[in-house]
């Protein structure tokens, strides 16, 4: 097993032997214990939604300690709660990280990040098969602010070294990306940063700390969609950005300013989802894996991108760096789009829906869903295909889904 990954393994001490202190607790129990204090408000054994706007303060003198930090304790709900602050400590145990900020979304916490690290003149370099409205806030909204953005292909190492400019101050990507699931090799791109003194970002959502943790291969800030696996009831919105304190520092005071914060109920619901993290993604991880085996032997499929296929052009990147390969799973049928529609309204257990992570599995055509009002050519340009399917495998058995996916798969 690679040393940087400090998945807890075989457990020691049957013998009586002293059992050796592990690194880090592992995934289950951080996600079920973590950031909570052992005892809690009013002696509650879950964590208390703390549903207030505003703090309260006894007298002058402790406004004055407050602000002359003197003490710790909460101001106005812009700038935090503890619900929120629970998630977050629970959120950073899990990705190693020194500290996490959470937000309203995952977009809010993306531009939020982005406002706090850029200023005019400053330059982008983002990889392209990403989230498509990260890459139209920074091509678009960024760009009339005198933000400059190069975007290159994913995982094409001299395009990104190419592009870097003296003005350049993030370094972007995904991994695995959306929605073929290319993995980036996380300790080049962490490298290859540190080398040009420019911050690297990815976008960790589509693998979750469970499967992989970029801060741990030298790369600066984690960013997660909340929403989809973390959350994983399909059921909130949140946003995570994680890494070192004097980073995450300066997008708390951008986010104290843009308001896009996490509402305390919503911050409750992820401590929630997050109790089982470690059981969901072990089994969508196993789920999709057997998915994508079956769809790769399917005569009616014409290709899988999910990196846990050997014939994944990232595989051993993949194997390298991630301890599972992920619950999503894209795939092409033979045919056009509306082959594809048929495959998509012919299943009967995923919905039809956006999103992806949950316990629900979900289904979707990134040429419609996505990114309906383009013309076949221009999505082409983008490399989205019309016969792609995303897949998101949710905690259902797999033997129903695929049985289900088999009998839809007859009917085109
Ligand atoms: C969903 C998603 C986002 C945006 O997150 P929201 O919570 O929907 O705002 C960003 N990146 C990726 C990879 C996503 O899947």
């Amino acid at each position: 097993m690679d040393p940087k990954r400090s998945h807890p393994g075989a457990a020691g001490g049957r013998d009586g032997s002293p059992v050796p202190e592990p690194k880090r607790q592992g995934s289950s129990t951080a996600a079920v214990h973590a950031g909570e204090p052992r005892q809690k408000l009013g002696n509650a054994l879950t964590t208390p939604i703390v549903q207030t706007a505003t703090y309260t303060f006894a007298n002058t003198q402790e406004l004055r300690d407050h602000f002359e930090h003197r003490i710790e304790r909460e101001e106005y709900g812009r700038y935090g709660n503890p619900t929120q602050r629970t998630a977050e400590e629970k959120l950073a145990a899990l990705e190693g990280a020194e500290d996490c900020l959470l937000f309203a979304s995952g977009m809010a916490a993306m531009t939020t990040t982005l406002f706090a690290m850029l200023s005019r003149g400053a330059h982008v370099v983002v990889t392209d098969d990403s989230y498509r409205r990260t890459r139209q806030f920074l091509n678009q909204v960024l760009h009339r602010y005198g933000v400059e953005v190069s975007t290159v292909p994913a995982g094409d190492f001299d395009a990104i070294e190419d592009a870097i400019r003296p003005t350049t101050r993030i370094l972007l990507s995904e991994s695995p990306t959306n929605p073929y699931n290319c993995v980036l090799d996380l300790e080049r791109f962490g490298e290859l940063g540190r080398r040009h003194r420019v911050k690297t970002i990815i976008d960790a959502t589509f693998a979750t700390p469970y499967n992989q943790r970029p801060l741990e291969y030298g790369v600066d800030l984690v960013f997660h969609s909340a929403t989809k696996f973390l959350g994983g009831h399909n059921d909130l919105l949140a946003g995570a950005v994680l890494g070192s304190t004097e980073l995450i520092d300066g997008v708390r005071a951008m986010q104290g300013i843009t308001g896009a914060v996490v509402d305390p109920f919503a911050a409750y619901l992820l401590i929630r989802g997050l109790k089982t993290f470690a059981l969901r993604i072990e089994r969508q991880n196993a789920s999709a894996q057997a998915i994508a085996e079956f769809l790769a032997a399917h005569p009616k499929v014409v290709r899988v991108h999910y990196p846990g296929l050997p014939t994944h052009p990232n595989h051993e990147v993949a194997r390298r760096q991630m301890r599972g390969f992920g619950g999503v799973v894209s795939f092409e049928v033979h045919g056009d789009l509306a082959t594809a529609s048929r495959l998509v309204d012919a299943c009967r257990i995923p919905q039809i829906a956006p999103s992806l992570g949950g316990v629900e599995s979900l289904i979707e055509q990134p040429a419609l869903m996505s990114f309906y009002e383009l013309t076949t050519e221009e999505r082409l340009q983008i490399g989205i295909k019309d016969n792609l399917i995303r897949y998101s495998v949710g905690i259902e058995d797999a033997p129903d889904l695929i049985a289900d996916l088999a009998a839809a798969l007859e009917k085109i």
